[in-house]
């Protein structure tokens, strides 16, 4: 049985006073109850000062972003080993953003996320296709090349420290989710093409968690669904109260 997993990709949001009064009211909302995983990704700067908020709940701390070295002349840039430094257990990896607005290829989402693992972070591996190519009927090669592209030569023991988020793009920060049926649909594919790649054992207990518009009012049902194990959640993880009904929606 896979155990939910519910992440707050808090993106380029919240100072650093805000963000702690968010992350404290997080882990107190949540208390001592593990039913079911939770983290937030809070911005670079305020890692470390949110990793102090979080140290010692059940809440974990991951990053938006990382490189894919671990010291050096690469301005600007954030390794895993500095984020292992202040704290972080999870990496969010290959985030359509991150696709879009930065150029980032499978190819160099693939060397992001060797090296995370290397530096024994977590990895979410965010994936997902564009409005055109589901309309154009695209979605399932799109979802191929993708995972084939950032999986290549990742082992089913390494699998074990990642989680796949399918990510739709037209359903990011749009208030269109995804239904529970197109979410299902495209996690079982997910599933059986991580699993021709990676190992079907490994895959059959890969956490898949869906990402885009998940709020309270559909994360029940979008979490209801068999292959959807959690959620990757952007605007409504910047409210303690929605982050944490949606956490509770995971406790079925
Ligand atoms: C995301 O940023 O990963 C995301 C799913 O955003 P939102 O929940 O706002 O659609």
């Amino acid at each position: 049985m896979r155990k939910k997993f519910i992440a707050g990709n808090w993106k380029m949001n919240t100072r650093s006073i805000d963000g702690e009064l968010l992350a404290s009211a997080i882990v107190k909302g949540l208390g001592s109850d593990t039913r079911v995983d939770v983290a937030v990704c809070p911005p670079f700067p305020f890692l470390s000062r949110i990793g102090q908020v979080v140290r010692g709940t059940p809440v974990g701390l991951g990053a938006q972003n990382c490189y894919l070295k671990d010291d050096g002349a690469f301005t600007g840039e954030v390794s895993p080993a500095m984020l292992v430094d202040v704290g972080c257990q999870w990496v969010i990896v290959g985030h359509s953003e991150r696709r879009q607005f930065f150029g980032e290829s499978d190819k160099l989402i693939n060397q992001k996320v060797h090296a995370a693992l290397k530096a024994k972070l977590r990895v979410i591996l965010c994936i997902g296709e564009t409005l055109d190519e589901r309309n154009g009927n695209r979605m399932k090669p799109v979802l191929n090349t993708q995972l084939a592209g950032s999986l290549a030569d990742i082992s089913s023991e390494q699998l074990k420290s990642m989680v796949v988020a399918y990510e739709p793009v037209w359903a990011i920060g749009t208030g269109v989710n995804a239904t529970p049926q197109q979410a299902q649909e495209a996690h079982v594919f997910v599933r059986e093409r991580v699993g021709q790649l990676c190992g079907e054992s490994a895959a059959q207990s890969l956490v898949i968690q869906y990402g885009g518009s998940v709020k309270p009012d559909n994360a029940a049902v979008l979490l209801s669904q068999p292959d959807v194990d959690g959620a990757l959640v952007g605007g409504a993880s910047l409210k303690a109260d929605d982050f944490l009904a949606i956490v509770r929606a995971g406790i079925q």
